[in-house]
């Protein structure tokens, strides 16, 4: 496969070594990196990606579920058009920020307030921050291969950039250990921050016990509870949160949320999110010259507002679980030990059968083996996937997408099957 992609992709990799010239790595994207080199993307449409070598995919990566509306012409019209009226850089409160603000609000039962910055990792770096504020506790806990954000990554590939907090590191999942690390840290945590299902981790959902747990220990001992929310949001109309029905102190958004454009938000219980009313006495400085942009406001509020509704958003979702039903059937009926973890139109297969719970769960020796095999087959086949495995569906993949991407699956468990065991 490897001999096969190298010479299917002869421009991408000069276009990538001349881009190494000049940038660290030849890209700005730490997630955007694999061996022997990532291919480079000239355009998309509908729900097709363009390389640099002609070639057209199907588009499974759906930008690490930012890409949740597809290529949208139409969307991308209709924004474009509002921008054209408005102009940028307004230098002032707009009303678009203010329509963003009430569809999130509406949206999501714990959130009353909202702070918008512009992406995911300032989303969780202003909760963390907030939290400190509000408890004078400088430590947050955090789980294993956790990831809240380029400077905020807890066990995964690369080093760590440091953390505004403290980090004391729990194991995902295991209801007594965190609880019993709660109690005894509790005069030092100011936070907990959780995914309600580890994304980047590898789609390992939050065992509503677990989750239940956090709740109901973070409102003893006075520590913030934080969803980081930034992935899941999009799982239902009010986020995993909903479904759980579970209401965190704080949750963090991001990804889709401006609708392709660079956005993030905070919202909250209104005690904790009125700390940023400047017109109370102290109230906390969250200062941004690009928090309001009105091209990430009317993105949102047009994405939201007219493609990502409620509907759509459950429609989406019943079709990711389908899919993952289906890819484990499939992997059954080869008779390949291989899963499909995730909830709704977000998914990550693994190798071996046990029960996942947390990252260390998903080690299998031939887990890289497995992972760079199934991303360049189904590269080399036209199937734009990521290489860690990330599987996700976006508004404009089609019935027939799907179907073409479960036939591939099954072609490449024949072939690398048995040799995965
Ligand atoms: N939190 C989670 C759960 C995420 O998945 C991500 C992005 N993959 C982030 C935070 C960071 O968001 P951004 O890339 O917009 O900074």
């Amino acid at each position: 496969e490897v001999a096969i992609y190298k010479e299917r992709n002869a421009e991408s990799l000069a276009r990538y070594e001349r881009a190494c010239r000049v940038l660290p790595g030849g890209s700005t994207r730490a997630t955007l990196y694999y061996p022997p080199f990532p291919v480079v993307i000239e355009r998309g449409e509908n729900n097709f990606l363009f390389d640099a070598d002609g070639h057209k995919y199907l588009n499974f990566v759906g930008e690490y579920t930012a890409g949740l509306y597809g290529h949208n012409e139409e969307m991308l019209r209709d924004i474009l058009s509002e921008i054209g009226k408005r102009g940028l850089m307004l230098s002032g409160p707009n009303i678009y920020e203010e329509k963003l603000a009430d569809i999130i609000c509406t949206r999501f039962q714990s959130i009353s307030k909202v702070r918008f910055c512009n992406s995911g990792t300032e989303a969780n770096l202003l909760a963390l921050a907030l939290a400190r504020n509000a408890t004078r506790k400088e430590t947050a806990l955090v789980f294993k291969g956790a990831y809240h954000g380029g400077f905020l990554t807890f066990g995964a590939s690369g080093a760590p950039l440091n953390v505004p907090m403290k980090a004391l590191i729990g194991a995902y999942n295991d209801v007594e250990g965190t609880r019993a690390l709660i109690e005894k840290n509790k005069d030092e945590l100011g936070a907990i921050i959780v995914e309600p299902m580890m994304g980047s981790g590898g789609c390992i959902a939050g065992d509503p016990v677990f989750l239940e747990m956090l709740r109901t220990a973070a409102s003893e001992h006075d520590i913030v509870l934080i969803f980081d929310e930034v992935m899941t949001s999009r799982l239902s109309p009010g986020g995993l949160q909903e479904k759980l029905g579970i209401e965190p102190d704080l949750t963090s958004l991001g990804k889709y949320i401006g609708g392709g454009f660079s956005c993030g938000a905070l919202g909250g219980r209104d005690e904790l999110m009125s700390m940023f009313d400047l017109r109370r006495e102290n109230g906390l400085s969250h200062a941004g010259t690009f928090n309001n942009n009105i091209a990430s406001m009317i993105g949102g509020s047009i994405g939201l507002g007219k493609y990502f509704t409620g509907e759509a958003c459950v429609s989406l979702n019943a079709r990711g679980d389908k899919l993952r039903e289906r890819l484990n059937e499939i992997a059954k009926e080869a008779n390949t030990p291989v899963q499909v973890t995730g909830i709704g139109s977000v998914m990550n297969p693994h190798l071996g059968l046990e029960t996942i719970k947390s990252p260390d769960d998903i080690n299998h020796p031939n887990l890289q083996l497995f992972r760079m095999l199934m991303h360049l087959h189904m590269m080399n086949r036209g199937f734009y996937v990521a290489s860690r495995g990330l599987i996700t569906l976006n508004l404009k993949s089609t019935d027939d997408d799907i179907e073409a991407f479960e036939r591939e699956f099954e072609n490449f468990l024949q072939i690398y099957g048995a040799a995965l065991c």
